[in-house]
């Protein structure tokens, strides 16, 4: 090891580098003879092939695609899982061949919501030897989370609000749905009642929604608790909420005297009426989303240029706090906490 640390790179200069000030390069651990095992090898259990499909967002017979537990930075973070217990290289050619064309028609679902530009596709796999591959959306506009520190952002940007994120969470699995599979992140129901009944509603609604809240608390607890241990069991809690048609009004609601309508009016897009919506807003959306923006950024040379040093990446053993683990995002490119 050499006295004197190394200099910092030249992409600390970078506008989409998230930190500013006084850096210095850390002294790289000598490397280990023998690796540990990933979640899923050895005596390592395997977190995806424990988790049932109601921890998913969409699910068939050989994938399944899941959420982190919770809003994060970005409008989208989505994983893609196979169902067997497999990793990238091993894959046979059926699932090889699906592969490519469930990476398309995600990329295509999460662009087409609303205030995305790109969707970043990654896999690393240090953390879990179960084949995942991320997919993280580009907010419209932030030139600054351009490339390679994307996972990075996502982290240290404010979470979006929850019931964008159910919603987002929904018009995708809906999107994929339409092609096979099961749809299981249903759209936030709107709790409407004619006029004449709000009085009468508005009560049970409001009662309905904390004991929902309460719920998903716990389960987020429990999550937390889960991806501390670095399994990074990102339970999806969305159906728990929906069941109760409390997501959209939960967090559009509180204001007194406001009725069901009102409160998802506040918080929802106006047409995200319950039922059947989807699935159409999807068919219609798939046709002509392929165009936009196929153009490439400048922050994109930095991404390619990161990714052949993606080796020297030194790799964390524990998740980093809270969202850890899987939630972590596994950004070996540049050096985090990739899983
Ligand atoms: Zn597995």
């Amino acid at each position: 090891m050499p006295d004197t640390p190394p200099s910092v790179p030249n992409f600390t200069q970078w506008p989409s580098f998230p930190f500013e000030g006084d850096l210095r390069v850390k002294q790289l651990d000598d490397p280990v003879a023998t690796e540990p095992h990933r979640r899923g090898e050895g005596d390592r259990e395997c977190t995806a092939c424990g988790a049932p499909d109601e921890a998913y967002i969409w699910a068939d017979e050989r994938w399944r695609v899941r959420a982190m537990d919770r809003p994060t930075g970005l409008p989208m973070v989505l994983i893609l899982e196979s169902r067997s217990h497999l990793d990238l290289g091993d894959l046979p050619n059926l699932l090889a061949a699906e592969l490519g064309v469930l990476t398309v028609r995600l990329e295509r679902a999460i662009r087409s919501l609303d205030g995305v530009s790109r969707v970043h596709v990654n896999r690393w796999g240090d953390g879990s030897a179960h084949l995942h591959l991320w997919f993280l959306a580009r907010p419209h506009g932030q030139l600054q989370l351009r490339g390679t520190f994307l996972p990075l952002w996502d982290s240290i940007l404010p979470p979006i609000p929850e019931s964008t994120w159910r919603e987002n969470l929904a018009l995708v699995a809906a999107w994929l749905a339409d092609f096979g599979g099961r749809q299981l992140a249903e759209p936030t129901r709107i709790q409407w009642q004619a006029p004449a009944s709000f009085g009468a509603v508005e009560a049970v609604g409001h009662s309905e929604t904390a004991a929902a809240e309460a719920e998903a608390e716990t389960a987020r607890g429990t999550e937390a608790a889960e991806t501390a241990l670095g399994e990074g069991s990102s339970t999806f809690v969305a159906r728990q909420r929906s069941a109760t048609g409390s997501g959209g009004t939960a967090q559009g609601g509180g204001t007194a005297g406001s009725g069901g309508a009102v409160e998802s009016g506040g918080a929802e897009e106006p047409d995200a009426a319950p039922g059947g919506e989807t699935g159409s807003v999807a068919i219609s959306a798939d046709a002509d989303v392929v165009p936009a923006g196929t153009d490439v950024p400048a922050g994109d040379a930095g991404a390619g240029a990161a990714e052949g040093g993606a080796a020297s990446a030194r790799l964390a053993v524990d998740p980093g706090p809270q969202v850890g683990g899987e939630g972590g995002l596994d950004s070996a490119d540049s050096g985090a906490t990739p899983r």
